[in-house]
């Protein structure tokens, strides 16, 4: 009987002991998990719940990190976290509107690079031992900065030189593809957005000011576009560029007059006299004898209608539409950047910038690098080559006919100093008003060791493309070799 006793209670315990087990190995699994779960937040998770501008558990990472600075290449410090008159952390912006676009801010949401490097702005790669200090004493760790590709001088020439203008500058080192300088106006002081939020973006408010205009306005692109039907052209003809035009200061299509700026009679012209003179007659002409499938594959192969490759955000693509159908006036005047075509300064910066650099984009960026406290580099980004987007053909013939509208064509008159600049102006219609038109300016410039920057400015409601834009771009250009 005992031994029956004995058997059943041994029994007994084994089971309670295999329940312990169980449960224990359930502790651990869990505990596992929850492990897992953390370090997998830490490293991967966190980013996007860092990222999501609307996340109201925000602070609960500024609660331990200081959030990081923003710089410009040469070490301007652009943004930065200082202390209110009762001692509350906030975002400073030392140098008020001048990168307002670039850097965006933080506040109502957040926005420009404030938004896109977040993430880094607001982890702390300072040493362990400090780390494991400031945790103990309580005190916040510094969070990394953001070096940018922005240059402070050329940015200073572009944001002044728009004077009261609304529009935009972009400039890009074509053989890198670092954003130098990106200025939008309207502006605003990132320092008062949440005072003046509400102004800003109520129905009331007149203009876009948030929008940077350089990366997300769509314009028209006027003559700067005839760049794009030159290609088209050349593709067309097996890279011949042989052609020749008598312009009377107008051509007509169907029952449309396009005219030349001022009604001017060119005369005899090439390709290059055509294209240095902007002859509206001439390129009209081009444009209705293209085969127009062929026309919309050119467009679409400088990267038109699709997403632009580039590290910036909210980058609005070039639009480009003719078909069969469209009216042969339509397509006169596509030709030469009016009718339905629409891009941003930074497409038509990508443009020249592959110009300038025998036909390879590289990919427009602007966040450098990521440095710690101690200015150590913890993430470096390099240039990224997008690749071949027109032949070296092509390019010498562009920039012989650039170079041409710099030293005898429209924009002749402008002083460009010491450099070899390459340059397309526009004057773009953009109501039908015709009286009322945007003044553009694409190009680059060489200095004498072979360093090229590339600029687009376009300037609302100026005039002329060689009045307004181009002698910006020369401030530009100046200040940036200087
Ligand atoms: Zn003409």
């Amino acid at each position: 009987m005992k031994k029956h006793a004995d058997t059943n209670s041994s029994h007994k315990k084994r089971k309670v002991r295999k329940e312990i087990y169980l449960i224990a190995f359930l502790f651990v699994l869990i505990f596992g998990v929850m492990i897992y779960s953390y370090v997998d937040f830490l490293n991967n998770g966190s980013k996007d719940f860092i990222y999501n501008k609307y996340n109201s558990r925000f602070s609960v990472f500024s609660d331990e990190i200081v959030r990081g600075n923003i710089l410009t290449a040469d070490g301007k410090t652009i943004a930065t976290t200082g202390h209110d008159d009762e001692g509350n952390e906030i975002r400073l912006y030392p140098d008020e509107r001048l990168f307002c676009h670039a850097v965006g801010y933080v506040g109502k949401g957040m926005a420009g690079l404030e938004s896109q490097y977040s993430f880094d702005l607001l982890r702390s790669h300072s040493t362990l031992e400090e780390q494991i200090n400031n945790s103990l004493t309580g005190t916040k760790s510094q969070g990394d900065s953001l070096v940018t590709t922005l240059d402070y001088e050329t940015q200073k020439a572009a944001f002044s030189g728009m004077g009261l203008y609304d529009g935009a500058v972009i400039a890009i080192e074509p053989d890198t593809g670092k954003v130098v300088a990106m200025v939008s106006k309207p502006d605003y002081d990132p320092n008062t957005i949440d005072k003046y939020w509400d102004d800003m973006t109520g129905e009331d408010s007149t203009s876009s000011v948030l929008l940077n205009r350089a990366t997300s306005a769509a314009y028209p692109p006027g003559s700067t576009f005839k760049i794009v039907t030159t290609i088209a052209y050349l593709r067309q003809h097996e890279g011949n560029p042989d052609y020749s035009f008598n312009c009377k200061g107008y051509f007509d299509v169907e029952d449309y007059r396009i005219h030349c700026s001022g009604n001017k009679a060119h005369g005899s012209e090439d390709l290059m006299a055509a294209f240095s003179n902007s002859c509206n007659s001439a390129y009209a002409n081009i444009g209705v004898n293209l085969d127009r499938q062929k026309y919309v594959q050119t467009a679409e192969d400088l990267l038109m209608n699709g997403e632009l490759p580039t590290k910036l955000s909210n980058v609005k693509s070039p639009k480009f539409s003719i078909d069969e159908d469209t009216e042969e006036s339509i397509v006169a005047q596509t030709a030469i950047g009016q009718g339905q075509t629409s891009v941003s300064p930074i497409y038509m910066c990508m443009l020249v910038s592959a110009i300038a650099n025998d036909g390879i984009l590289m990919e427009p960026y602007i966040g450098d690098k990521i440095v710690n406290a101690e200015n150590e580099t913890v993430t470096e980004y390099k240039p990224t080559e997008y690749g071949r987007i027109m032949s070296q053909e092509e390019t010498e013939l562009l920039n012989s006919y650039m170079e041409s509208v710099v030293m005898d064509g429209t924009a002749k008159k402008v002083d460009f100093g010491d450099l070899t600049v390459y340059g397309k102006t526009g004057t773009a219609e953009y109501t039908s008003d015709k009286s009322l038109t945007h003044s553009w300016f694409v190009g680059y410039a060489m200095n004498e060791s072979g360093k090229k920057l590339a600029v687009a400015v376009i300037m609302e409601g100026a005039g002329y493309g060689s009045k307004y834009a181009a002698p910006l771009a020369s401030k530009v250009f100046d200040s940036y070799f200087r």
